[in-house]
């Protein structure tokens, strides 16, 4: 028998992350998915039209006028656009001129971390983006906090199988508005090959200081002052920096709803401090604070031996940055090929995809009996398209009725869907009612298992970054025992494209130890039983130890 860990479900920009204890977190099911859209619906194939801009032109010449869409047309019969570039596809009814400064933006941001951070982002499914024309239609499709719509002007959902940016456009010649959010939530996705490492003020720190991005045109610009930060540390006192280490998911100081209060504002004032300071010694060292943390250092013994020195030396000098006042931003040099233009590809989308956007947007944060309305419309609207058996058989999965998800989700596939979502989540569906009541699996029979394998192949054959589809084939693999080589590398794989999941190295340990290397076994779960880890996991992985060592004894 083997165990499969769920992935802790994450949330709207961490809302779900602050409202929820840990414990359900964990329990929490994947959030259900939707669709890379490349639909060719039988429908309204003549509407799709495929047209490429060049973003540089179109503003220089004020190509693509405003959309000359009034208010009186309802949201969902405007005419939507889908706007594709390298790492996201955006969906909006507004201005095209509006939209594709939005993405230039966003691409921007994305270069902007390759050339700081100097890491190799982690390879993704596109960003799915909401622009709606303004603030009054993006209203409806707000998240409920308290039973309200939240008062937001953006917000970026997390989801295991879909990450989610929805904002109002800002109109013409006006500034977009809190992108800090948005970029806030991008930092913590890009960096996420160093959620299992990183201490959650470095995280916060490190999402503050690249929230405020702005670029010139020539240069890019991150790390600018932030007013209500520094408001607050001119009235309160500093945390001790052993305590600011010891601020975790479950502290009342963690709040990613706004994001407000000291920790976050002395955790950007350390990251700050140890990037863009005045201490060109501790800027050195500080490329070593990871490394040391990779070779399994406690955070806080990580960072003296990173820094040389002590945590009240630290201190001291970070008082001393504060009181002198002077924060200096990063700026580099924007490579020339960014500055100039970006590749965007525009089509035209049908209106049952219209209405499954809508759906989905709202599926996406937890309005289902909302979204259960808009995938009602999408069917009475185009019987024969597969989107509206999608979005229902999302939507079902997400309420747990795992028989009618696999239903709507066969109906959709047999309908020629061409989502990665719909193929992964109906073989997560299928799978998972072969399981007992605490999620262990035993081998299938061999159709049985063939059906699974398959749909979980096209979905990777349609989105080889898509890390969900690569981990369930390989627990399948695991699990069937037939291919043990090929269920580690699917495993591999999925670590390497979704390393802020934990729970991935549970199941590569069991495929490691079926495959007789009980060694690599250990190695893999040595992250999970660091203090820092998960207290299910490190509880499971502490069982797993136990096991190997029960059955190699001379260990
Ligand atoms: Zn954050």
């Amino acid at each position: 028998m083997s165990s499969r860990l769920v992935v802790p479900k994450r949330g709207l920009g961490g809302w779900l992350d602050a409202d929820l204890p840990q414990a359900e977190r964990c329990n929490a099911l994947p959030i259900s998915l939707v669709t890379f859209l490349r639909q060719s619906l039988k429908v309204s194939l003549p509407m799709i039209r495929h047209l490429l801009w060049v973003l540089a032109v179109l503003l220089a010449f004020g190509v693509g006028t405003a959309s000359g869409q009034t208010n009186d047309v309802p949201l969902a019969q405007r005419r939507w656009l889908e706007t594709r570039t390298a790492h996201f596809n955006i969906y909006s009814c507004g201005a095209p001129q509006d939209v594709y400064k939005l993405a230039g933006r966003l691409e921007q941001f994305c270069e902007a971390y390759t050339l700081l951070a100097g890491a190799q982002a982690v390879a993704s499914p596109p960003i799915v983006v909401l622009a709606f024309p303004d603030h009054e239609s993006l209203k409806p499709f707000l998240p409920l906090y308290q039973g309200q719509p939240a008062n937001l002007a953006a917000f970026f959902n997390r989801g295991s199988d879909e990450n989610l940016i929805v904002l109002a456009l800002p109109g013409a010649n006006t500034a977009f508005t809190e992108m800090d959010v948005i970029f806030h939530e991008y930092t913590h996705l890009l960096f996420r090959h160093n959620d299992p490492l990183w201490p959650l003020w470095l995280k916060e720190g490190m999402a503050e200081v690249y929230s405020t991005f702005e670029t010139t045109g020539v240069q890019v610009r991150i790390g600018s002052p932030i007013e209500h930060h520094l408001r607050l540390l001119a009235q309160k006192p500093l945390m001790p920096l052993a305590e600011l280490f010891s601020v975790a998911h479950d502290s009342p100081q963690y709040n990613e709803r706004d994001r407000q209060g000291i920790f976050y504002a002395e955790s950007w004032l350390l990251t700050h401090f140890l990037m863009a300071g005045d201490n060109p010694e501790y800027k050195a060292c500080f490329g070593q604070f990871t490394p040391l943390l990779a070779q399994g250092q406690l955070p806080m013994r990580a960072f003296t031996n990173a820094l040389q020195t002590t945590l009240p030396a630290v201190e001291t000098e970070l008082r001393r940055y504060l009181k002198r006042g002077v924060f200096t931003p990063i700026e580099l040099p924007l490579p020339a090929y960014l500055s100039s233009s970006i590749t965007v590809n525009t089509r035209v989308i049908t209106p049952v995809e219209t209405w499954f956007r809508l759906g989905d947007e709202l599926l996406r944060i937890n309005r289902l009996n909302d979204a259960e309305w808009y995938f009602t419309r999408a069917q009475k609207l185009a019987p024969a398209s597969p989107l509206p058996y999608e979005g229902l058989g999302l939507l079902a999965a997400e309420r747990g009725k795992s028989d009618e998800a696999a239903r709507c989700l066969k109906e959709a596939l047999q309908r020629g869907s061409t989502s990665f979502l719909a193929h992964y989540i109906y073989a997560e569906e299928k799978y998972r009612r072969t399981a007992d009541s605490q999620d262990r699996y035993t081998r299938l029979k061999n159709d049985e298992a063939a059906e699974i394998r398959g749909e979980l192949q096209k979905s990777i054959a349609l989105m080889p970054s898509f890390g969900p589809a690569h981990e369930l084939l390989g627990f399948l693999e695991m699990v069937q025992g037939d291919s043990l080589t090929m269920a580690e590398q699917h495993l591999q794989l999925a670590i390497q494209l979704e390393p802020e999941n934990p729970a991935y190295l549970f199941s590569l340990a069991q495929a490691q130890l079926r495959n007789r290397n009980p060694d690599a076994a250990r190695r893999t779960l040595e992250p999970l039983l660091l203090p820092n880890a998960d207290a299910k996991l490190r509880a499971h992985a502490g069982e797993l130890i136990k096991e190997i060592e029960r059955n190699s004894p001379g260990h």
